[in-house]
């Protein structure tokens, strides 16, 4: 396997290119189409005896599991890893997978797409001595000389999702009376718009005055 001296001027554009349709467009570029319907699990074994800034870039696609997370589609994106003094510097970029959630309103499953443009960890070969933050620590496996992208990938899936999470725009959501999915039909409740919500204060000061 050749191992190429860092390229850094790597324009989004290329990268898309790459990703949509899994070839690869530029020479100096050295990518490797893997599969990861096993494990989101690489071989750095040929880096790690290379000098500092020597890297490898591959372009990942297949199913993948994470726990808490409810996969609807492949994942896919590219990574490099570059070695450092202290392991590999890892960098995720154009990160994709759909994903299942519910409405916030009307609780319907519904799946969204989340993107990530970039992610970047240092896995580390020992251990440090100080440790500040164990969900922040990652280290490379170092008996195969493999890094697991899984536990990484999953933290940001989950702080990449969605703000808001609606089926639709214009979703009604559910009554919170009777129970009834008002996307569907309409219910006798009467309930507050909101409007009416947030004019609550005043209306509960109204009440009191009576
Ligand atoms: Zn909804
Ligand atoms: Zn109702």
């Amino acid at each position: 396997m050749q191992i190429r001296p860092t390229m850094k001027v790597v324009t989004d554009d290329v990268l898309t290119r790459i990703t949509n349709c899994g070839k690869i467009h530029r020479k100096n570029i050295t990518s490797h189409t893997v599969d990861v319907s096993k494990t989101l699990t690489f071989s750095v074994a040929p880096l790690i005896d290379q000098t500092t800034g020597t890297n490898e870039r591959y372009i990942f696609e297949g199913p993948a599991k994470f726990d808490g997370i409810e996969v609807k589609s492949d994942i896919k994106g590219t990574v490099e890893f570059m070695r450092i003094d202290e392991g590999f510097n890892v960098s995720v970029q154009n990160m994709e997978i759909k994903v299942g959630l519910n409405c916030e309103k009307c609780l319907k499953p519904i799946s969204q797409t989340v993107k990530i443009a970039h992610i970047e960890k240092n896995f580390l070969l020992h251990e440090p001595e100080k440790i500040n933050d164990l969900n922040d620590l990652y280290l490379v496996e170092t008996k195969h000389m493999t890094i697991d992208l899984t536990e990484a990938l999953r933290q940001e899936i989950i702080l990449h999702f969605p703000a808001v999470q609606v089926c639709s725009t214009g979703c009604k959501g559910i009554c919170p009376k009777c129970g009834t999915d008002l996307n569907k039909k309409k219910c006798k409740c009467k309930i507050e718009t909101e409007e009416d919500t947030s004019h609550k204060p005043l209306a509960g000061l109204k009440k009191l005055l009576k």
